[in-house]
């Protein structure tokens, strides 16, 4: 009997799945493949598992599958693609996503100058189609569906595990162990369990040291009535549109922001380099509300604001820390767990690229174990990640080769001083129509440096020399509608936080260093802290000990949102909280 039956567990359970541990105590199972994390990696990898008739047990830590994530979030069915989500789960974009988006604009924003870009293109570019969706709905449609496929095969879906360790025997890796059930044995362990994916740092096949390595993305789902946004935005009911922001409108921290229209809401958000976002000590709720309240986006939100959730999230930076090699023993890592997530100028994409690497484990698996020997499956994984071109999207030669000029702190230096001149305007000017071109080149954007040039001075400066001004709403027109000004007045943190949903367990995160120098980054670069903040996670204060003052860092984690941020940026013991535990988003 597997664990899945043992468990009890049926249709219904698949969103609550309350796994007795008397039922399965006492020996160790054995699945052909365990699959951890229930988002678009796991859930991919499981259905093309289960397709194939390999027994599968999916475990999920939140409540339900979906519970846990955000995503911004486009997601995406490359035509070069190996796997695509409405390939292994037919009825996807009827039943599970929001919007079709097929307008795609990036707005070069400097004070009350905008230059916008069309980027049709690119974003059309090996696009099959896009949609826009909201997480909780539709991981929460995957689990069902992933959940019927894999009973067939004797496994299921349980939600409300989590998985805290790899399983060794003499050293090698056999299976996980769990927060709430007993160790359980497979001949195939995929790790689909996302950005901070505790079973790749504890194989070693990632850190999480260097804050040049990752993005937080933090996010805002607002209301909006349908007719509403397709009035709004100009597209019909089966259409949507993404907006992208740069410029100088986030206190020259690298990155950008986003909106997209979901069926009846906005996501609107920002992604920053975490280096950056902590060396200019900025505090992300600010610079979402800094593009919230932009006069750019009173045009779309016309004085109405009713935030439905706030979220926030780390993001690998593929071109950093895909790994070439995402496997180790039975091990294969998928999704965000390897890193696999694209983001190169205005290209987001990890989903798809989480579900086409889930697709390719399944497979090399398969593969492996129809020429004899199930232990070949990490290398074959390797291998079709090479040759079906995914590694060449996640970590393009172009940027590889370019890295060490572009990034160059001289090059830098010249390029903006260059640009800034009047020199560099009637460059701008003289070559206005190559700059949505080069905008819209996967080329260039393959090549796209990290650094302030690239994100900020360039956008800015394309603004204020091509731009015009920003057309808001006028004062009278504020006032007509009952306003003081025009604008939105987003919720404060406080308010944010109160709005969440928690089932706080026991703290599970330890600050390890207490001192201001090793964890003080945590104060403003968490998500749900802020300097002079009492509510948050992170505080900060200066004691008094043996007549000496030293500032030093202490930490609450009941309204932690598990972005993960804390620990890449302070000296942290960080795990995720157990199953069922911690906060729940009803977005995503
Ligand atoms: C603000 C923001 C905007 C983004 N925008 C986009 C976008 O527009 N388009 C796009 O394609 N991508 C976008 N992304 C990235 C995208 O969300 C990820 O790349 C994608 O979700 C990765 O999928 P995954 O399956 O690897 O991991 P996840 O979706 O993170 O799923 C991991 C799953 O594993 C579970 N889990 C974790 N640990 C355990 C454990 N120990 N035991 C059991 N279960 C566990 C989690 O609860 C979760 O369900 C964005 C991300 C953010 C934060
Ligand atoms: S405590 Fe850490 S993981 Fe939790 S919200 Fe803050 S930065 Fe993110």
């Amino acid at each position: 009997m597997t664990d899945a039956d043992a468990a009890g567990l049926d249709d219904a359970d698949v969103d609550d799945a309350d796994v007795d541990d008397a039922d399965v105590a006492g020996s160790t199972e054995h699945y052909e493949a365990v699959v951890v994390g229930a988002g678009p990696g796991g859930a991919a990898a499981a259905a093309a598992l289960a397709q194939q008739g390999v027994e599968t047990l999916v475990l999920e830590r939140g409540v339900d599958a979906g519970s846990k994530n955000v995503s911004g979030g486009l997601i995406y069915a490359e035509e070069s693609a190996p796997y695509t989500i409405d390939g292994l789960f037919p009825g996807f974009r009827e039943e599970a996503s929001e919007r079709p988006v097929d307008e795609y604009f990036m707005h070069n924003v400097a004070g009350d100058r905008v230059k916008t870009l069309d980027l049709d293109r690119v974003h059309d570019r090996d696009t099959d189609w896009c949609d826009a969706v909201l997480r909780r709905r539709m991981d929460s449609w995957l689990a069902e569906r992933v959940h019927e496929t894999t009973r067939e095969t004797g496994g299921g879906l349980l939600t409300e595990v989590r998985v805290n360790g790899l399983l060794r025997e003499d050293g090698e890796i056999v299976g996980v162990t769990c927060d709430e059930l007993d160790p359980i044995r497979a001949d195939l362990i995929v790790a689909a369990d996302g950005v901070n994916s505790e079973l790749a740092r504890d194989a070693g096949l990632m850190d999480w040291d260097d804050p040049g390595d990752w993005f937080q993305g933090v996010k805002a789902v607002v209301d909006l009535d349908p007719d509403v946004i397709n009035d709004r935005f100009g597209v019909g009911p089966d259409g949507g549109a993404a907006h992208l922001f740069s410029g100088d409108l986030f206190d020259g921290v690298r990155g950008g922001g986003f909106l997209y229209t979901n069926e009846d809401s906005l996501s609107i958000g920002t992604v920053f380099h975490l280096d950056s976002l902590t060396a200019r000590q900025a505090e992300p709720h600010e610079l979402l509300d800094g593009l919230l309240t932009h006069p750019l986006l009173d045009q779309w939100l016309q004085g109405e604001y009713e935030e439905r959730e706030y979220s926030a999230k780390l993001v690998p930076d593929s071109k950093k820390v895909a790994h070439p090699s995402p496997h180790s023993g039975r091990l294969l890592l998928v999704g965000d767990a390897a890193g696999q997530m694209q983001a190169q100028g205005p290209i987001i994409k990890g989903m798809n690229h989480a579900v086409a690497a889930g697709g390719l484990a399944a497979e090399a698996f398969v593969d492996a174990r129809t020429r004899g020997d199930a232990s070949k499956a990490g290398d074959l994984y390797e291998r079709k990640l090479r040759e079906e071109g995914v590694m060449e999207k996640l970590r393009p030669r172009r940027y590889r080769a370019t890295r060490a000029v572009a990034e160059h702190d001289a090059v830098n230096r010249l390029g903006s001083a260059l640009i800034e001149s009047p020199l560099g305007a009637a460059g701008l000017r003289a070559f206005e129509g190559l700059t949505e071109r080069a905008f819209n080149s996967p080329l260039l954007l393959g090549m796209v440096p990290d650094t302030k040039f690239s994100y900020v001075t360039v956008p800015t400066r394309i603004a204020e020399v091509l731009g015009k001004p920003i057309e808001g709403r006028s004062e009278a027109d504020a006032s007509a509608a009952g306003e003081d000004e025009p604008g939105v007045h987003p919720p404060d943190l406080a308010d944010r936080i109160g709005d969440l949903t928690y089932d706080v367990g026991d703290p599970h995160i330890e600050l390890l260093d207490e001192s201001y120098e090793a964890s003080g980054a945590a104060v403003t670069a968490c998500p749900v802290s802020a300097e002079d903040f009492g509510g948050g996670c992170y505080r900060d204060e200066t004691v008094r000990t043996n007549g000496e003052e030293k500032r030093v860092v202490s930490l609450d984690t009941q309204p932690c949102v598990e972005c993960g941020t804390c620990a890449v940026v302070a000296e942290t013991e960080w795990e995720h909280p157990s199953g069922g535990k911690g906060v729940e988003y009803k977005e995503g």
